[in-house]
């Protein structure tokens, strides 16, 4: 049941879930899926698609912003949107998820799984942690900071967040919290890609995109610490589009993050990464 929803920004809700008085067995990075044929509000919409995709329409998957050792199960969903001659369909859960869930409702999750998690010996792998994320891609590196500061004490923790503006930053009080209350552990720079002026909402709140400049700055130790990069990616659709066009896909957050990441040193077995494509 949902009970709660929080308007995030403009475009994004947190839905924190009820789901009885059981700890819930999941772990931080972790992702549900929710099934779209549930709601009988998109019942024409859902058919509509199907009958022009010429196939079912899939669950969809949300990671968890909650960690393992919290109340509630929280999921954090930011709305596509249709944009003419770039998106090919309108999207069909999310903006139900997010601007027409009300506290209260029943929902059907199914889950937990993905391997987006830590792992058992991350504290004999590294001492630094660097969250590389864009937009929704900061959900489950939330719910992994959330879980790391609580049980892995020897942890340090650099979260590297990419917005297009200061309004679209989900989680800005909570990170900033989280900031204060473990200021040897934790450090967050915002980067903003069409802000004129960044420097105002702060010290730690940059201009531009997660280019090597700041990775070099925030990344000491680029063959030590492990890379936890997550935002949007080149999604097979793309893939599709590209090749009909006689094209390649144009590269989007995570594969501009990950050229970068190497770029600066970080070898690629120390970067996991989670693309929403
Ligand atoms: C592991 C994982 C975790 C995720 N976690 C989150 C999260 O925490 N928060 C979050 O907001 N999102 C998350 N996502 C993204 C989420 O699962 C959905 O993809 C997103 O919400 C969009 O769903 P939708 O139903 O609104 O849009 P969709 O209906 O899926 O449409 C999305 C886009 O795909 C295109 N498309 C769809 N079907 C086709 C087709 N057959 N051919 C061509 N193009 C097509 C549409 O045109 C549109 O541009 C995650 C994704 C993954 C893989």
């Amino acid at each position: 049941m949902v009970a709660d929803v929080i308007v995030e920004t403009p475009d994004t809700s947190t839905l924190v879930l009820f789901t009885g008085n059981d700890r819930l067995d999941y772990k931080a990075g972790h992702f549900l899926t929710i099934d779209p044929h549930q709601f009988e509000a998109l019942d024409r919409f859902t058919a509509f698609l199907e009958h022009l995709k010429g196939k079912p329409e899939p669950p969809r998957a949300y990671s968890m912003c909650s960690a393992p050792h919290e109340r509630y199960l929280a999921v954090t969903v930011k709305e596509e949107r249709f944009v003419p001659n770039v998106t090919k369909y309108p999207p069909l859960l999310s903006p139900l998820l997010v601007k027409r869930t009300v506290r209260g409702m029943g929902l059907v999750v199914t889950g937990f799984t993905g391997p987006y998690t830590l792992p058992d010996d991350v504290t004999s792998q590294t001492d630094h942690l660097v969250h590389v994320c864009a937009g929704s891609g900061s959900v489950p590196n939330v719910s992994i900071l959330k879980f790391a500061l609580e049980h892995h004490p020897t942890l340090r923790h650099t979260f590297i967040y990419s917005n297009k503006t200061w309004n679209d930053v989900i989680y800005r009080d909570t990170l900033a919290k989280l900031a204060v209350s473990h200021p040897d552990r934790l450090a967050v720079v915002h980067t903003l890609t069409r802000e004129a002026d960044a420097s105002v909402y702060g010290p730690n709140v940059r201009k531009g995109r997660v280019d090597t400049t700041l990775l070099t700055e925030l990344i000491p130790d680029p063959t030590a610490c492990l890379v936890y990069l997550c935002g949007p990616g080149i999604s097979k659709f793309d893939r599709e589009a590209a090749k009909e066009q006689g094209t390649v896909p144009q590269p989007r957050f995570i594969e501009a993050a990950l050229a970068s990441l190497r770029a600066v040193g970080v070898p690629d077995k120390r970067i996991k990464r989670e693309s929403y494509g």
